[in-house]
């Protein structure tokens, strides 16, 4: 890694220790109340928290999808109508906009990783995760040429203090990025999603057999990556699985 983008990762992950964390995350300049409140309110100043707030409503309940009308009830899209998702239950945060992709981009590109907790609270904080019975965390990995690249998994980060606040067993190394997805243009949507299977390895599958799982991404896109580790833990035996990611694009 280049030397001078290693050092400015390491002076962004002091910057809450020199500020002793009593300031917000995101913006670095309103201080925070005492320490005792939860979920958002731990980490960010009400302007932030408001921009970071959970969308509640106008989104597809099975993969997300944001609906054109934001005040509508939770709804299927016709996608899901047609062909209902692999996995069993899915949790996000917000559209993959605004402050929240200003925070994952910061996390991910420019190596922030003391925003992967206040991230993990974000999420941690949606009202379907509380009562879910998801037995282990998995994140979603990455290739090891990338993971090489970048130093880390942003998945990883994120789902190791998500594992904690749920209180769930993070299980990181039971499914693996064999290789990476090969170009995907022109190909139908089986032939794609057979693609991105090779991409998974499930080593253990004793370890997945009958379990409920719940894997662990900072971005949900198409979801096709997340349909595709879906598919190959499934196929190991897990009983089920379900996916949450915090940012959910608007395609
Ligand atoms: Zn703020
Ligand atoms: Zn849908």
């Amino acid at each position: 890694m280049n030397p001078a983008l290693h050092l400015r990762r390491r002076l962004a992950n002091l910057l809450p220790l020199l500020t002793a964390e009593r300031r917000c995350a995101a913006c670095f300049s309103a201080f925070l109340p005492p320490p005792g409140s939860m979920g958002a309110e731990a980490f960010f100043c009400p302007a932030c928290a408001r921009r970071l707030a959970r969308r509640e409503k106008g989104y597809c309940p099975l993969c997300g999808q944001p609906a054109p009308w934001p005040l509508e009830p939770p709804a299927p899209c016709s996608a899901c109508l047609i062909s209902p998702p692999l996995w069993e239950q899915a949790f996000f945060h917000a559209i993959h906009a605004d402050l929240l992709r200003e925070l994952i981009l910061r996390c991910k590109f420019q190596g922030q990783l003391f925003l992967a907790r206040p991230l993990a609270a974000l999420l941690a904080s949606h009202p379907g995760l509380a009562v879910q019975e998801a037995e282990a965390l998995l994140p979603i990995p990455l290739h090891p040429d990338r993971l090489a690249h970048r130093g880390f998994n942003q998945a990883l980060e994120i789902a190791r203090p998500l594992a904690r606040m749920l209180r769930i067993p993070l299980a990181a190394g039971l499914l693996l990025r064999t290789r990476s997805a090969f170009p995907q243009t022109g190909l139908s949507r089986s032939a794609r999603l057979h693609n991105l299977r090779q991409a998974f390895a499930a080593p253990c599958p004793g370890k997945l057999a009958g379990r409920r799982l719940m894997l662990v991404d900072d971005v949900m896109t198409t979801g096709a990556t997340m349909h595709a580790a879906t598919a190959v833990l499934l196929a190991a035996g897990a009983r089920s699985v379900s996916v949450a990611a915090l940012g959910r694009t608007s395609l």
